[in-house]
Protein backbone atom coordinates (compact mmCIF):
# COMPACT_ATOMS: atom_id res chain seq x y z
CA UNK A 1 0.00 0.00 0.00
CA UNK A 2 1.46 2.94 -0.88
CA UNK A 3 1.51 5.73 2.14
CA UNK A 4 1.00 8.92 -0.15
CA UNK A 5 1.82 9.07 -3.78
CA UNK A 6 5.10 11.33 -3.44
CA UNK A 7 6.60 9.35 -0.72
CA UNK A 8 10.26 10.89 0.70
CA UNK A 9 11.52 7.11 -0.06
CA UNK A 10 10.51 4.41 -2.44
CA UNK A 11 11.27 0.47 -1.24
CA UNK A 12 11.51 -1.49 -4.89
CA UNK A 13 11.44 -5.17 -4.25
CA UNK A 14 12.11 -8.04 -6.81
CA UNK A 15 9.64 -10.05 -6.64
CA UNK A 16 11.35 -12.43 -9.70
CA UNK A 17 14.93 -11.93 -8.21
CA UNK A 18 12.67 -13.87 -4.78
CA UNK A 19 12.05 -16.32 -6.98
CA UNK A 20 14.72 -16.94 -8.62
CA UNK A 21 17.33 -17.07 -5.15
CA UNK A 22 13.99 -19.80 -4.32
CA UNK A 23 14.98 -21.48 -7.54
CA UNK A 24 19.35 -21.48 -7.30
CA UNK A 25 18.49 -22.81 -3.71
CA UNK A 26 16.19 -25.47 -4.62
CA UNK A 27 18.40 -26.87 -7.50
CA UNK A 28 21.68 -26.20 -5.33
CA UNK A 29 19.61 -28.76 -2.65
CA UNK A 30 17.57 -31.01 -4.44
CA UNK A 31 16.43 -33.72 -3.96
CA UNK A 32 15.97 -32.27 -0.44
CA UNK A 33 13.04 -29.77 -0.49
CA UNK A 34 13.40 -26.42 -0.40
CA UNK A 35 10.76 -24.53 2.01
CA UNK A 36 11.19 -20.48 2.54
CA UNK A 37 11.43 -18.90 6.12
CA UNK A 38 9.22 -15.71 5.87
CA UNK A 39 8.95 -14.68 9.19
CA UNK A 40 9.03 -10.92 10.40
CA UNK A 41 7.24 -9.92 7.60
CA UNK A 42 9.66 -12.45 5.24
CA UNK A 43 12.12 -10.10 6.41
CA UNK A 44 10.60 -6.66 6.27
CA UNK A 45 9.61 -7.41 2.51
CA UNK A 46 6.29 -8.37 2.65
CA UNK A 47 5.13 -12.02 3.49
CA UNK A 48 1.25 -11.59 1.64
CA UNK A 49 3.66 -10.60 -1.26
CA UNK A 50 5.95 -13.36 -1.25
CA UNK A 51 5.16 -16.14 0.14
CA UNK A 52 1.90 -16.28 -2.53
CA UNK A 53 4.79 -15.97 -5.33
CA UNK A 54 6.97 -18.53 -3.68
CA UNK A 55 3.91 -20.70 -3.45
CA UNK A 56 2.83 -20.54 -7.45
CA UNK A 57 7.09 -20.98 -7.92
CA UNK A 58 6.51 -24.20 -5.84
CA UNK A 59 7.15 -23.88 -2.48
CA UNK A 60 4.66 -26.16 -0.15
CA UNK A 61 6.56 -25.37 3.40
CA UNK A 62 6.57 -21.95 5.20
CA UNK A 63 8.46 -20.79 8.68
CA UNK A 64 7.40 -18.15 10.56
CA UNK A 65 8.28 -17.20 14.08
CA UNK A 66 5.11 -16.59 15.75
CA UNK A 67 1.18 -17.53 15.65
CA UNK A 68 0.16 -14.23 14.65
CA UNK A 69 2.46 -14.12 11.97
CA UNK A 70 1.08 -17.60 10.67
CA UNK A 71 -2.83 -16.50 10.97
CA UNK A 72 -2.07 -13.91 8.75
CA UNK A 73 -0.07 -16.09 6.12
CA UNK A 74 -2.74 -18.68 6.03
CA UNK A 75 -5.15 -15.76 5.34
CA UNK A 76 -2.73 -15.04 2.38
CA UNK A 77 -1.86 -18.69 1.52
CA UNK A 78 -5.33 -20.17 1.93
CA UNK A 79 -5.42 -23.88 2.73
CA UNK A 80 -2.80 -25.91 0.85
CA UNK A 81 0.29 -25.10 2.38
CA UNK A 82 2.06 -26.29 5.51
CA UNK A 83 2.95 -23.04 7.63
CA UNK A 84 4.97 -24.07 10.25
CA UNK A 85 5.60 -21.81 13.73
CA UNK A 86 9.35 -21.65 14.84
CA UNK A 87 8.69 -20.38 18.21
CA UNK A 88 6.13 -23.37 19.27
CA UNK A 89 3.37 -22.21 20.71
CA UNK A 90 2.72 -19.79 24.04
CA UNK A 91 0.18 -21.05 26.79
CA UNK A 92 -3.70 -20.35 25.61
CA UNK A 93 -2.81 -20.40 21.74
CA UNK A 94 -2.92 -23.93 21.34
CA UNK A 95 -6.41 -24.19 19.94
CA UNK A 96 -6.17 -20.90 17.85
CA UNK A 97 -3.33 -22.75 16.15
CA UNK A 98 -4.98 -25.96 15.27
CA UNK A 99 -8.11 -24.27 14.33
CA UNK A 100 -6.03 -22.60 11.63
CA UNK A 101 -4.26 -25.60 10.28
CA UNK A 102 -1.19 -24.39 11.67
CA UNK A 103 2.11 -26.41 12.62
CA UNK A 104 4.13 -25.66 15.93
CA UNK A 105 8.01 -26.40 15.98
CA UNK A 106 7.94 -27.96 19.84
CA UNK A 107 10.52 -26.80 21.29
CA UNK A 108 10.59 -28.14 24.79
CA UNK A 109 8.50 -31.30 26.70
CA UNK A 110 6.36 -28.48 28.32
CA UNK A 111 5.19 -26.88 24.79
CA UNK A 112 4.77 -30.93 23.69
CA UNK A 113 2.92 -31.73 26.82
CA UNK A 114 0.51 -28.81 25.93
CA UNK A 115 -0.23 -29.86 22.50
CA UNK A 116 -0.85 -33.95 23.47
CA UNK A 117 -3.66 -32.32 26.10
CA UNK A 118 -5.01 -30.58 22.93
CA UNK A 119 -5.37 -34.00 20.85
CA UNK A 120 -6.79 -36.24 23.86
CA UNK A 121 -9.27 -33.46 24.28
CA UNK A 122 -10.01 -32.98 20.34
CA UNK A 123 -9.48 -37.71 20.14
CA UNK A 124 -7.36 -36.89 17.18
CA UNK A 125 -3.71 -36.87 16.62
CA UNK A 126 -2.24 -33.09 15.94
CA UNK A 127 0.59 -32.70 13.41
CA UNK A 128 3.72 -31.00 14.70
CA UNK A 129 7.52 -30.35 14.13
CA UNK A 130 9.64 -30.88 16.77
CA UNK A 131 13.19 -29.12 17.36
CA UNK A 132 16.49 -30.81 19.01
CA UNK A 133 18.98 -28.61 20.59
CA UNK A 134 22.17 -30.14 18.81
CA UNK A 135 24.71 -27.33 20.28
CA UNK A 136 23.07 -23.60 19.50
CA UNK A 137 21.52 -23.63 23.53
CA UNK A 138 18.35 -21.74 22.22
CA UNK A 139 15.49 -23.91 21.25
CA UNK A 140 14.92 -27.32 21.61
CA UNK A 141 14.61 -30.82 22.81
CA UNK A 142 17.97 -32.03 24.94
CA UNK A 143 18.81 -35.64 23.94
CA UNK A 144 17.22 -36.97 27.39
CA UNK A 145 14.18 -35.56 26.04
CA UNK A 146 14.30 -36.81 23.00
CA UNK A 147 14.56 -39.89 23.75
CA UNK A 148 12.04 -39.88 26.50
CA UNK A 149 9.26 -38.71 23.72
CA UNK A 150 10.79 -41.34 20.98
CA UNK A 151 10.03 -44.67 23.70
CA UNK A 152 6.48 -42.75 24.57
CA UNK A 153 4.33 -44.55 22.23
CA UNK A 154 0.95 -42.69 23.25
CA UNK A 155 3.09 -39.63 22.07
CA UNK A 156 3.16 -40.97 18.80
CA UNK A 157 -0.85 -41.52 18.59
CA UNK A 158 -1.25 -38.00 19.39
CA UNK A 159 1.11 -36.09 17.46
CA UNK A 160 1.97 -36.96 13.91
CA UNK A 161 5.35 -35.80 13.42
CA UNK A 162 6.11 -33.98 10.53
CA UNK A 163 9.53 -33.15 10.75
CA UNK A 164 12.82 -33.13 13.30
CA UNK A 165 14.27 -30.08 12.77
CA UNK A 166 17.73 -28.45 14.76
CA UNK A 167 19.15 -25.07 13.42
CA UNK A 168 23.15 -24.57 12.88
CA UNK A 169 24.98 -21.62 15.40
CA UNK A 170 27.58 -21.32 12.92
CA UNK A 171 25.99 -22.20 8.88
CA UNK A 172 27.81 -18.60 7.67
CA UNK A 173 31.41 -20.14 8.83
CA UNK A 174 31.70 -23.00 6.54
CA UNK A 175 34.88 -23.97 8.38
CA UNK A 176 33.90 -23.91 11.85
CA UNK A 177 34.20 -27.73 13.51
CA UNK A 178 30.50 -26.66 15.42
CA UNK A 179 28.80 -27.30 12.06
CA UNK A 180 29.56 -31.46 11.95
CA UNK A 181 29.41 -31.39 15.98
CA UNK A 182 25.84 -30.31 15.50
CA UNK A 183 25.05 -32.84 12.91
CA UNK A 184 26.34 -35.56 14.12
CA UNK A 185 24.29 -35.05 17.20
CA UNK A 186 20.99 -34.09 15.04
CA UNK A 187 22.31 -37.71 13.51
CA UNK A 188 21.51 -39.15 17.05
CA UNK A 189 18.52 -37.68 17.19
CA UNK A 190 17.02 -38.52 13.71
CA UNK A 191 17.81 -42.58 14.44
CA UNK A 192 15.29 -42.12 17.42
CA UNK A 193 12.50 -40.77 15.02
CA UNK A 194 13.11 -43.34 11.74
CA UNK A 195 11.23 -42.14 8.83
CA UNK A 196 10.21 -38.57 10.28
CA UNK A 197 11.63 -36.10 7.77
CA UNK A 198 14.51 -33.98 9.37
CA UNK A 199 15.70 -30.58 8.58
CA UNK A 200 18.85 -28.92 9.65
CA UNK A 201 20.19 -26.13 6.88
CA UNK A 202 18.94 -22.27 7.16
CA UNK A 203 20.73 -20.20 4.05
CA UNK A 204 24.30 -21.03 5.29
CA UNK A 205 23.64 -24.59 5.64
CA UNK A 206 21.94 -25.00 1.84
CA UNK A 207 25.41 -23.69 0.81
CA UNK A 208 27.05 -26.28 3.03
CA UNK A 209 27.71 -30.05 1.78
CA UNK A 210 24.97 -32.18 0.84
CA UNK A 211 24.79 -34.15 4.26
CA UNK A 212 23.56 -30.91 5.75
CA UNK A 213 20.59 -30.50 3.49
CA UNK A 214 18.45 -33.45 4.60
CA UNK A 215 15.21 -33.46 3.45
CA UNK A 216 14.00 -30.01 3.73
CA UNK A 217 15.89 -27.07 4.13
CA UNK A 218 14.57 -23.71 5.63
CA UNK A 219 16.42 -21.09 3.94
CA UNK A 220 15.71 -17.11 4.60
CA UNK A 221 18.17 -14.33 4.20
CA UNK A 222 19.65 -15.88 0.89
CA UNK A 223 15.86 -15.77 -0.59
CA UNK A 224 16.20 -12.04 -0.11
CA UNK A 225 19.32 -11.76 -2.30
CA UNK A 226 21.75 -11.54 0.98
CA UNK A 227 25.08 -14.14 0.53
CA UNK A 228 24.75 -16.08 3.86
CA UNK A 229 28.52 -17.06 3.35
CA UNK A 230 31.34 -17.14 0.87
CA UNK A 231 30.00 -20.41 -0.52
CA UNK A 232 26.92 -19.02 -2.00
CA UNK A 233 27.17 -17.36 -5.38
CA UNK A 234 24.49 -16.59 -8.05
CA UNK A 235 22.21 -14.89 -5.69
CA UNK A 236 20.12 -11.68 -7.09
CA UNK A 237 19.88 -8.65 -4.78
CA UNK A 238 16.00 -8.18 -3.81
CA UNK A 239 15.72 -5.13 -2.31
CA UNK A 240 16.66 -1.21 -3.59
CA UNK A 241 15.73 1.53 -1.35
CA UNK A 242 16.23 5.47 -2.92
CA UNK A 243 14.70 8.81 -0.86
CA UNK A 244 14.47 12.26 -1.91
CA UNK A 245 16.32 15.46 -1.63
CA UNK A 246 13.94 17.48 0.39
CA UNK A 247 16.45 20.43 0.82
CA UNK A 248 19.56 21.80 -0.64
CA UNK A 249 21.68 24.51 1.08
CA UNK A 250 25.02 25.95 0.64
CA UNK A 251 27.65 26.30 4.07
CA UNK A 252 30.67 28.23 4.63
CA UNK A 253 33.95 26.75 6.67
CA UNK A 254 33.41 26.13 10.49
CA UNK A 255 29.26 25.48 9.91
CA UNK A 256 28.04 23.16 11.87
CA UNK A 257 25.53 20.43 11.07
CA UNK A 258 22.60 18.21 12.53
CA UNK A 259 22.20 18.04 16.74
CA UNK A 260 24.91 18.69 18.73
CA UNK A 261 26.48 20.00 16.07
CA UNK A 262 28.58 17.07 15.05
CA UNK A 263 29.86 17.91 11.97
CA UNK A 264 31.67 20.96 11.08
CA UNK A 265 32.29 22.06 7.31
CA UNK A 266 36.40 22.43 6.84
CA UNK A 267 35.57 24.59 4.00
CA UNK A 268 32.28 25.68 1.68
CA UNK A 269 30.19 23.11 1.11
CA UNK A 270 26.85 21.67 -0.78
CA UNK A 271 24.18 19.97 1.00
CA UNK A 272 21.03 17.79 0.52
CA UNK A 273 18.87 17.00 3.23
CA UNK A 274 17.44 13.63 2.15
CA UNK A 275 14.26 12.48 3.56
CA UNK A 276 14.65 9.06 5.34
CA UNK A 277 15.98 8.38 9.17
CA UNK A 278 16.16 6.11 11.79
CA UNK A 279 12.94 5.93 12.22
CA UNK A 280 12.49 4.36 8.78
CA UNK A 281 14.97 1.94 9.73
CA UNK A 282 18.12 4.15 8.86
CA UNK A 283 20.36 3.29 11.57
CA UNK A 284 21.05 6.34 13.47
CA UNK A 285 24.96 4.15 13.81
CA UNK A 286 25.69 5.64 10.01
CA UNK A 287 25.98 9.67 11.47
CA UNK A 288 28.96 10.99 10.12
CA UNK A 289 29.84 7.65 8.84
CA UNK A 290 27.77 6.28 6.14
CA UNK A 291 26.67 7.53 2.72
CA UNK A 292 23.93 7.50 0.06
CA UNK A 293 24.93 7.60 -3.40
CA UNK A 294 23.66 9.29 -6.63
CA UNK A 295 24.94 7.72 -9.86
CA UNK A 296 28.28 6.01 -8.47
CA UNK A 297 28.97 9.42 -6.59
CA UNK A 298 29.60 8.59 -2.77
CA UNK A 299 27.35 11.42 -0.68
CA UNK A 300 28.78 10.97 2.53
CA UNK A 301 27.07 11.34 5.57
CA UNK A 302 27.16 14.41 7.20
CA UNK A 303 26.44 14.81 11.38
CA UNK A 304 23.92 12.79 13.26
CA UNK A 305 20.92 10.85 11.22
CA UNK A 306 17.84 12.43 12.72
CA UNK A 307 14.28 10.37 12.75
CA UNK A 308 12.84 11.78 9.55
CA UNK A 309 15.64 12.74 7.39
CA UNK A 310 19.51 12.71 7.01
CA UNK A 311 22.15 15.18 5.36
CA UNK A 312 24.94 14.58 2.96
CA UNK A 313 27.70 16.27 1.29
CA UNK A 314 26.82 17.12 -2.40
CA UNK A 315 30.09 18.91 -3.03
CA UNK A 316 31.57 16.24 -5.41
CA UNK A 317 28.59 16.54 -7.95
CA UNK A 318 28.24 19.38 -10.71
CA UNK A 319 26.30 21.96 -9.17
CA UNK A 320 22.71 21.01 -11.45
CA UNK A 321 23.05 17.19 -11.25
CA UNK A 322 20.77 16.99 -8.35
CA UNK A 323 17.47 19.18 -7.13
CA UNK A 324 14.54 18.77 -4.67
CA UNK A 325 12.44 15.92 -4.86
CA UNK A 326 15.01 13.96 -7.05
CA UNK A 327 16.02 10.27 -5.22
CA UNK A 328 19.34 9.32 -4.00
CA UNK A 329 20.40 5.67 -3.87
CA UNK A 330 20.43 4.09 0.06
CA UNK A 331 20.22 0.66 -1.22
CA UNK A 332 21.27 -0.51 -4.76
CA UNK A 333 23.58 -0.99 -7.38
CA UNK A 334 26.66 1.26 -5.08
CA UNK A 335 25.77 0.54 -1.93
CA UNK A 336 24.29 -3.31 -0.66
CA UNK A 337 22.68 -4.19 2.52
CA UNK A 338 26.18 -5.54 3.78
CA UNK A 339 27.86 -2.40 2.70
CA UNK A 340 25.32 -0.57 5.00
CA UNK A 341 25.40 -3.22 7.91
CA UNK A 342 29.12 -3.21 7.79
CA UNK A 343 29.55 0.28 8.53
CA UNK A 344 26.78 0.05 11.38
CA UNK A 345 28.28 -2.15 13.16
CA UNK A 346 25.45 -4.82 12.25
CA UNK A 347 23.96 -7.44 10.05
CA UNK A 348 22.01 -7.37 6.56
CA UNK A 349 19.45 -9.12 8.86
CA UNK A 350 18.70 -6.25 11.14
CA UNK A 351 18.80 -3.73 8.04
CA UNK A 352 16.18 -5.27 6.32
CA UNK A 353 13.57 -6.27 8.75
CA UNK A 354 14.11 -2.44 10.56
CA UNK A 355 13.34 -0.92 7.03
CA UNK A 356 9.85 0.06 8.64
CA UNK A 357 6.56 0.63 6.87
CA UNK A 358 6.63 4.38 5.48
CA UNK A 359 8.49 4.01 2.27
CA UNK A 360 6.24 3.41 -0.58
CA UNK A 361 6.80 0.62 -1.90
CA UNK A 362 6.94 -1.19 -5.18
CA UNK A 363 6.67 -4.56 -6.19
CA UNK A 364 8.27 -5.21 -9.97
N1 LIG B 1 15.55 -21.80 10.68
C1 LIG B 1 15.44 -21.21 11.90
C2 LIG B 1 15.11 -22.05 13.07
C3 LIG B 1 15.64 -19.84 12.03
O1 LIG B 1 15.54 -19.26 13.22
C4 LIG B 1 15.97 -19.08 10.87
C5 LIG B 1 16.20 -17.63 10.95
O2 LIG B 1 16.84 -17.12 11.81
C6 LIG B 1 16.09 -19.73 9.64
C7 LIG B 1 15.87 -21.09 9.57
C8 LIG B 1 16.49 -18.98 8.40
O3 LIG B 1 17.79 -18.50 8.57
P1 LIG B 1 18.55 -17.71 7.41
O4 LIG B 1 17.80 -16.43 7.25
O5 LIG B 1 19.91 -17.51 7.95
O6 LIG B 1 18.48 -18.56 6.21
Amino acid sequence: KHLCPTSSSRLTIDLGAIRDNYRLIAARIAPAMCSAVVKADAYGLGAARVAPMLRDAGCGIFFVAQLGEAIALREALGAGSEILILNGVDPGGERLCADHGLIPVLNSLSQVERWRTLARERGTALPAALQVDSGMSRLGLDARSVATLADDAAFTREVSLRLLMTHLACADAPGNSANEAQLARFALARARFPGVPASIANSGGSFLPEEFHCDVARPGIALYGVAPSALAEGLRPVATLAARVIQIREIEAGTGVGYGLDYIASERRRLATVGIGYADGWPRHLSNVGAVWHQGTRLPITGRVSMDSLTVDISALPDEALAEGDFVELLGPSQTLDDVAGEAGTIAYEILTQLGRRHERRYV
